[in-house]
């Protein structure tokens, strides 16, 4: 390439990125005029083969997204990106990660080729006054996230940008920040947190994955607890979790999974409604329980 014409694709190149970003936030913002709030939704993502096999949570995936209006985007936080500071996905186009081991090669051959959304990206970083969220240009979309959103938007025609976990915070920081997103609901964004609610790997049983119902008893009991307190409004003692017993405590042995739900939490509305759906468990000690919160 000579120096002029690479002059010329240097000054085209982010003059085409403005334009398409201009074309987005006039997407994003004129959703503004239709007082429709997007609902909000926890899902049990469980085992990464539910993204290629048929059962009944894949079907209550589908169910949920031909209940709900289609957004304009996704704003997924994932149980499986933990990073240092709190970071969203910046890049135009995301790649599949793999993020898992041990599965069948079909499984690896999966891609989902949702593109990605730098205005949302930056929009949730200044809508974020908690935290300095990073623009991040290096990850993608992980199985928490697509393991799903192939279910909801098997067309992959829906822009996703992921929100990481910071790992090094307590779990009333991430309940805090996820409240300043709330304007995203209003503005056709999709907020869903993924993760599980009972999620004990070292206790499962894995010649029992596909009975589904099959839980031990203190799985049903931190559960049940669980979905209590979420009816019950009750979000300081879901935040307090590991003061909440023996149970839970085997249901929560670390944070990642659990977090996600938080960030649903808070974008709940005094007025909102919170119901459950895919509420079963499999392998004994973990549960598919799965969160949708809307206005009524
Ligand atoms: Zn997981």
């Amino acid at each position: 390439m000579n120096r002029r014409s690479f002059l010329g694709s240097a000054i085209l190149f982010p003059l085409a990125i403005m334009a398409m970003s201009n074309k987005e936030i006039f997407e994003l913002l004129s959703d503004t005029e239709n007082n429709n709030t997007m609902p909000a939704l926890f899902v049990g993502h469980g085992n990464p083969m539910n993204a290629i096999e048929e059962n009944e949570f894949v079907t209550g995936f589908r169910n949920m997204a031909a209940a709900i209006p289609k957004p304009r985007a996704v704003l997924c936080i994932s149980a499986h990106w933990e990073t240092k500071g709190s970071f969203v996905t910046a890049m135009p186009i995301p790649k599949t990660i793999h993020d898992f081991g041990g599965f069948p090669q079909s499984l690896f051959d999966v891609q989902y080729p949702a593109k990605g959304s730098p205005v949302l990206a930056d929009e949730t970083k200044s809508l974020v006054k908690k935290a300095e969220i990073g623009l991040d240009n290096q990850w993608g979309l992980d199985h928490g996230c697509w393991s799903v959103l192939k279910h909801f938007y098997p067309q992959a025609n829906i822009p996703i940008v992921q929100l990481s976990l910071d790992y090094s915070q307590p779990p009333q920081y991430h309940y805090e920040l996820a409240k300043e997103l709330y304007q995203l609901r209003k503005k056709g964004v999709l907020i869903i947190g993924s993760g599980n609610l009972v999620h004990n790997l070292g206790k499962i049983d894995w010649t029992n994955m596909n009975k589904i119902g099959f839980a031990y008893d203190w799985a049903t009991i931190a559960n049940e607890k669980m979905k209590n307190l979420m009816l019950a409004n009750d979000h300081k003692q879901l935040i307090n979790y590991r003061s909440l017993g023996r149970e839970v405590e085997l249901a929560i042995p670390s944070p990642e999974h659990y977090l996600p739900l938080l960030y649903v939490l808070a974008l709940k509305q005094e007025n909102e409604n919170l119901s459950f759906f895919n509420d079963k468990a499999v392998g004994g000690s973990l549960t598919m329980t799965s969160v949708k919160i809307e206005s009524v």
